[in-house]
């Protein structure tokens, strides 16, 4: 058996609790939640090898040429007689009684297994539960030997295949999983899960470098930012960052690109005026499998996702004009209802031209400030003001939108909407449609409606219309307050940050092409 077709006993033993979580995990979809935090802090102390004695030896490597396995035990005690005896430490939260699970068991087979054909003799196992600190006896009998090679050669097969298996129903494990957050198990099945959302990090944040000329350097575990005006660096947590977009001529160390890739965020690199021009992802995420079956979408399934993403903004854009009493709701709403029924892509995207002017003609009448308004949507360049701030919040929705779908290795050139030959994110730019009106445009009207925004923050480049450094930096603080805003899920019923949404609804499209689902279903605002 080859190094690289072994498999770590840890993986098999994520196959005993689920074959879905190491199918996930076996293929780059990894986590890093509280519980897995806190098994890590348990095994800190027998993490380095150079920590053990003589009759106690910690973090030993494993292998076994039969078996095609590779590991790990946290502690090995060596007997007076030369017998060996396993201890795995544990830091399962629990009150009296200390569960033995049956991947611990697994895993502790495998372990003696591999110990056994390195020539020692296995004298026992237990656990070491770090929250009791207490230990625990684990019998190694044929049964469980037995048993814990059938997962391994299930194991096997499992990841080997392009396809996950299918999410449990129902299943209490889904209470407990670590991978909960990006498997995503009721979302799949279409309903309002009964568990509570849990993402990677709910609180973490984007970290924009707005202001010209700053440098972001990596210092005790930090992010400090130094800006010309400031004598002082601002200083920010790592563990808060999720994501760093630097715009303009903003700039940062290697060290903090380096942090920020390793702990599998991205960074986005936006002109002063927000148009992207580039970003960089984790060498470490899910396997390129995914591509396969994202560039093998054939037209019949594209027109379809093509048509539910037009039609879903659409809606969008009438629920948003709604809230804001302008009378374009109903014409938008027969637009939307033609676009379900689109022949095709180009079609499709013909339509969502004609709700533009509409809903554009709507948005502008939302803006209280006279100067914020705008005849039309212009793109680039800026016509006036208000085009200008929707290029810029437009460039960090962007951001967002490249951010979700990278992090399920999905390429983000591979449009279904937006055509993949234009040298466009165009997967990113089909991902945000939905959220356009609800995020981006809603911050835009409330900047303005509420004074955040001002005249004075623009100034006129031969008759364009700039944000001046204050008026940026306005602007994505609205925009960043938006994002994290909580709202009721629609379809799945629980509270969600937008930012968090966009997650989900990058992971739903993963599921649509990977055929888990059968469609696509984008959020719809009533
Ligand atoms: S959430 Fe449930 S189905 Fe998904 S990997 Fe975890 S245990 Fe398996």
């Amino acid at each position: 058996m080859s190094a690289d077709t072994r498999l770590p006993i840890a993986l098999v033993a994520q196959h005993a609790y689920c074959p879905r979580c190491a199918w996930l995990e076996a293929h780059g979809d990894t986590v890093d939640v509280a519980q897995i935090a806190e098994g890590k802090e348990a095994h800190v102390a027998v993490d380095d090898p150079s920590t053990g004695r003589s009759k106690r030896l910690t973090s030993v490597g494993l292998q076994s040429e039969r078996l095609g396995v590779t590991g790990r035990c946290d502690v090995v005690e060596i007997g007076d007689g030369g017998a060996v005896t396993l201890v795995e430490h544990k830091a399962t939260p629990v009150r009296r009684k200390l569960p033995v699970s049956l991947r611990t068991q697994v895993q502790l087979a495998l372990q003696a297994m591999c110990l056994e054909e390195m020539g020692y003799e296995v004298a026992g196992a237990e656990i070491w539960n770090a929250t009791l600190r207490r230990r625990v006896e684990v019998r190694l009998d044929n049964d469980l030997r037995d048993l814990a090679l059938e997962h391994l050669e299930a194991c096997r097969a499992v990841v080997m295949s392009p396809e996950p298996p299918p999410p449990l129903e129902d299943d209490p494990r889904c209470y407990r999983c670590s991978h909960v957050s990006i498997c995503l198990p009721d979302e799949h099945l279409g309903r309002s899960p009964a568990r509570r959302i849990s993402a990677t990090d709910p609180a973490g944040h984007v970290l924009h470098l707005t202001t010209p000329g700053a440098k972001a350097r990596f210092r005790a575990g930090r992010i400090e930012v130094f800006t010309p005006e400031a004598d002082d660096p601002q200083r920010v947590p790592i563990e808060q960052v999720i994501g760093v977009v630097a715009h303009g001529n903003a700039d940062m160390s290697s060290a903090v690109i380096r942090e920020v890739l390793t702990r599998g965020f991205p960074i986005v690199w936006c002109t002063w005026n927000g148009r992207v021009v580039g970003w960089a992802t984790p060498a470490e995420g899910p396997n390129g499998d995914v591509r396969r079956y994202q560039y093998s979408v054939d037209d019949e399934r594209r027109t379809d996702v093509a048509r539910r993403i037009v039609s879903a903004k659409i809606t969008n854009q009438a629920a948003f004009l709604r809230r804001h009493a302008a009378p374009e709701r109903e014409s938008l709403l027969s637009l939307a209802e033609a676009a379900k029924t689109a022949p095709s892509v180009d079609t499709a995207l013909g339509i969502e031209g004609r709700a533009a002017v509409i809903y554009f003609q709507g948005l502008s009448a939302a803006l209280k400030q006279p100067w914020a308004r705008f005849e039309r949507r212009s793109g680039r360049p800026a016509g006036d003001a208000g085009n200008a701030c929707l290029n810029l919040l437009y460039a960090l929705l962007l951001s967002d939108a490249l951010r979700a779908v990278a992090a399920c290795g999905l390429d983000p050139a591979g449009g279904v909407l937006h055509s993949p030959v234009r040298n466009k994110p165009a997967l990113a730019l089909d991902l945000m449609e939905e959220f356009r009106p609800v995020i981006a445009d809603s911050a835009f009207v409330w900047a303005v409606n509420n004074g955040e925004l001002r005249e004075s923050d623009f100034r006129s480049d031969l008759g364009t219309p700039r944000l001046i450094d204050r008026g940026r930096k306005a602007l994505i603080s609205a925009y960043e307050r938006r994002v994290m805003t909580e709202f009721r899920h629609p379809r799945f019923g629980y509270r969600v940050s937008w930012r968090r949404a966009m997650e989900i609804q990058a992971r739903l499209l993963l599921a649509f092409f990977r055929r888990e689902l059968s469609t696509y279903h984008p959020i719809l605002l009533r």
